[in-house]
């Protein structure tokens, strides 16, 4: 990798240690790659996406490498809101329209089953995550998106999910801010401390037989007839198969699949544990939150009742002291009964977008694979990639009947000349379509 797809470092000017670094269960015991190894499969990347893979194909009796630059959780996995969300960004009747009377149905119960993956993988290896199922709210900011969102809540709901249509005063009750026309409840979605679940996946990777190394950059990849080599800086493994989950971070190593992704800025802030009389207002049911404007602020309570609220970044806003200004006058916006917030922690990563909103599942030929571009939706949707490109590899049907296209890989035209260009540009169509990031 040339660059950190998520980093605390000067480019994005926080103050170092997360909030999630700062509360989750220690690392697994893991070591750097030092030597020649083999295995049935290699997975590039220890996010939610990789760690998913390794478990599945372990699972299935693989021998199994996972490798990552610095250790599981080091990427988006590690800094996200936490907040676990189901489906794609497109309605269930957008998705039918889209793929037809066959797939269609069956991708949307597959997207909807995101939640179930991740809270039934922390159950199975016990991992002590703040998992919490309360539910995600979606509440809108004008009348254009309730209308939205109301027939979104319908649509699911037509499709057996647990989802119900908000009134204003509902939002007002359950979120403690008043700015909301109305909204959306998803009794399907839920939080976790992102850092402790990604986490915990590595130990039950690691659990199940996958050998996982840290601090291990895979820096070439080269196909032969016996099959993959990947190059790292102390040694190298040699597979059959090899899955990236490299994410936003995919770096040099795939150079077209680097370019098939835009990294966002997404920036986040959390405050000190709120005093009890706030805590009884704000969030008092323990939802997620995600709104529904153009630059979407997310926000929940965490495990000691600190507010997390995240925003993607602005362009061209770039000084901590400006973000943390952007942040301000969100919070500020949303619960004024706060005052000048006091924040704790702040930290930021890189979101993975894709110019048609959907994670991307690849197979690259040779045996080489990939899942990407989850658009500030992976919790979920990447714990279950993980699961379905691992199928890729095994060649077999999922158990549980999930589907995902496979499709080619398309990089971004103007991705080579303009990272910056490319972000405006996604950001802009959002907004005239109707998108939000
Ligand atoms: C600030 C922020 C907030 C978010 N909030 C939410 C949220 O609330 N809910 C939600 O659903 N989603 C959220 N997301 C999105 C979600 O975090 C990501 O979609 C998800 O973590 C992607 O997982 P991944 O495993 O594909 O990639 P990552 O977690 O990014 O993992 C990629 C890994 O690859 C490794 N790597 C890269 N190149 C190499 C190499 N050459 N050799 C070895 N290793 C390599 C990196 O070190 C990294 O660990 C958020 C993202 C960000 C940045």
């Amino acid at each position: 990798m040339t660059r950190s797809g998520n980093s605390f470092d000067a480019t994005h000017h926080d103050s170092g240690a997360s909030l999630w670094a700062a509360t989750s269960p220690p690392p697994p015991p893991l070591v750097p790659l030092a030597g020649d190894a083999a295995a049935d499969v290699a997975v590039v990347g220890a996010g939610y996406t990789g760690l998913c893979a390794a478990i599945t194909l372990a699972d299935a009796g693989r021998s199994v490498v996972v490798l990552d630059a610095a250790e599981p959780g080091h990427g988006a996995s590690g800094r996200s809101g936490g907040q676990v969300i189901p489906g794609l960004k497109d309605d269930p009747e957008q998705i039918e329209a889209r793929y037809g009377s066959d797939l269609g149905p069956r991708l949307v119960r597959t997207v909807a089953s995101g939640p179930d993956v991740v809270f039934d993988l922390i159950r199975r290896f016990g991992i002590d995550c703040q998992a919490v199922r309360a539910g995600w709210i979606q509440p809108a900011h004008n009348d254009a998106t309730r209308r939205l969102v109301e027939a979104r809540a319908r649509q699911w709901h037509a499709r057996g999910a647990p989802t119900r249509v908000l009134e204003r005063d509902e939002v007002a009750a359950l979120t403690g801010s008043s700015l909301y026309v109305g909204g959306w409840f998803d009794g399907r979605g839920g939080t976790v401390q992102p850092l402790a679940y990604v986490r915990g996946l590595g130990r039950a990777a690691v659990s199940l037989g996958a050998r996982v190394f840290r601090d291990t950059p895979v820096r070439a990849l080269t196909h032969g007839s016996a099959g993959w080599l990947l190059g790292t800086p102390n040694g190298s493994v040699r597979a059959r198969r090899v899955v990236l989950a490299t994410n936003a971070c995919s770096g040099p190593l795939h150079d077209p699949l680097r370019r098939s992704v835009v990294a966002v800025p997404s920036y986040q802030v959390a405050t000190r544990p709120l005093p009890p009389s706030l805590r009884a207002q704000i969030l008092p049911g323990g939802q997620a939150v995600s709104d529904t404007y153009n630059l979407l602020r997310y926000y929940r309570l965490d495990a000691a009742g600190r507010l997390v609220v995240g925003a993607r970044g602005q362009f061209g806003r770039r000084t901590g002291h400006e973000l943390l200004r952007h942040h301000d006058a969100a919070i500020r916006e949303i619960y004024p009964q706060l005052g000048t917030p006091d924040y704790e922690f702040r930290w930021s990563g890189e979101v993975a977008v894709t110019t048609d909103h959907v994670p991307h599942l690849h197979d690259l030929g040779d045996g080489l694979y990939a899942a990407l571009g989850f658009n500030g939706r992976g919790v979920a949707m990447a714990s279950l990639l993980g699961r379905l490109v691992a199928n890729l590899v095994l060649e077999r049907a999922d158990p549980d009947g999930f589907v995902y296209p496979v499709t080619p890989l398309s990089p971004i035209p103007m991705h080579a000349f303009n990272q910056l260009g490319v972000r405006a540009t996604i950001s802009y169509l959002r907004m005239k379509d109707g998108h939000w990031l």
